[in-house]
């Protein structure tokens, strides 16, 4: 027995990094996949892919930053496969470490969009879903910068409220048995922060947040990530919610 047999996942940011490896790893534990990105494809070799595993996969181009975007994407796993057992909200950019007195207000707004909005988004137009069914399972990509505020100020934000958002979500639907958990990666590395990317860091605070982990521990892979969602995803942590998951080889012990 596969690990999702007859489940349904939405993966947002499915067609890079972390989501990519968790579409992948879902699809090879039987999960029936729906996966949004902006770069439609992308997301189409992704979805090629995973069909190789014998699952059906729905591909939707949607900015997770756009309410109805969202919709468009929830609307999409419902009409194909009549629910949604998943919800993983991976879609993500980083700020490039800027600290407050380096962070414009636009660019504020565009890291608090997507990577804090988005998740309300997704959440509230998949719980009437899971509600109905009485079941479901969420599960929220955070960062280590949300846990410890290391990272630049509106990142750290969205990512912290990521956390609170779990938790109060967790709260909400346990009587409702669904569950609500964050994976929290360390250094892992992907498109996201290739070194050309980091180039771009205000290096200076990405230096001085450093020192308070060991950044001589190793990074982790998309597939440790990948491994700690799908944890949450399953029936086997059917007992489990409202926790956040450090991945990170303990790099902020
Ligand atoms: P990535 O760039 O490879 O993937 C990000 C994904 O999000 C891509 O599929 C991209 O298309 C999608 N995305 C970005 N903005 C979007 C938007 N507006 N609408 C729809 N999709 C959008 O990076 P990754 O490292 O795999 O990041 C995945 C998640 O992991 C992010 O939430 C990120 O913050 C988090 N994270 C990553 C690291 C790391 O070191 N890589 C560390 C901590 C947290």
């Amino acid at each position: 027995m596969k690990r999702l047999e007859n489940k349904t996942a939405i993966v947002t940011g499915g067609n890079s990094g972390i989501g990519k490896a968790t579409a992948i790893l879902f699809a090879k534990e039987g999960a029936d996949l729906v996966l949004c990105a902006r770069r439609k494809e992308a997301l189409d070799k992704v979805a090629e892919e995973c069909r190789g595993y014998g699952v059906q996969v729905v591909t939707v181009k949607a900015d997770v930053s756009s309410h109805e975007d969202c919709s468009a994407v929830v609307k999409a796993a419902v009409d194909t496969f009549g629910k949604v057992d998943i919800l993983v909200n991976n879609a993500g950019i980083v700020d490039k470490h800027r600290p407050i007195t380096e962070c414009t207000d636009e660019w504020w707004d565009e890291i608090i969009a997507i990577d804090q909005s988005s998740l309300f988004y997704m959440m509230k137009d998949t719980i009437p879903h899971m509600m109905a069914a009485g079941k479901g399972s969420i599960i929220n990509v955070s960062s280590i910068g949300g846990v410890f505020g290391n990272g630049g100020i509106s990142y750290s934000a969205a990512k912290s409220a990521a956390l609170a958002m779990t938790k109060n979500v967790a709260i909400q639907l346990a009587p409702n048995g669904i569950r609500c958990n964050a994976v929290c990666p360390g250094p892992t590395p992907t498109p996201l922060n290739t070194p050309e990317k980091v180039a771009e860091f205000s290096t200076w605070f990405a230096e001085r947040c450093a020192q308070h982990m060991d950044m001589s521990l190793p990074e982790s892979s998309v597939e440790d990530q990948a491994n700690a969602i799908l944890f949450f995803a399953e029936d086997a942590s059917a007992a489990v919610t409202g926790q956040y998951l450090i991945v990170d080889h303990g790099t902020t012990l």
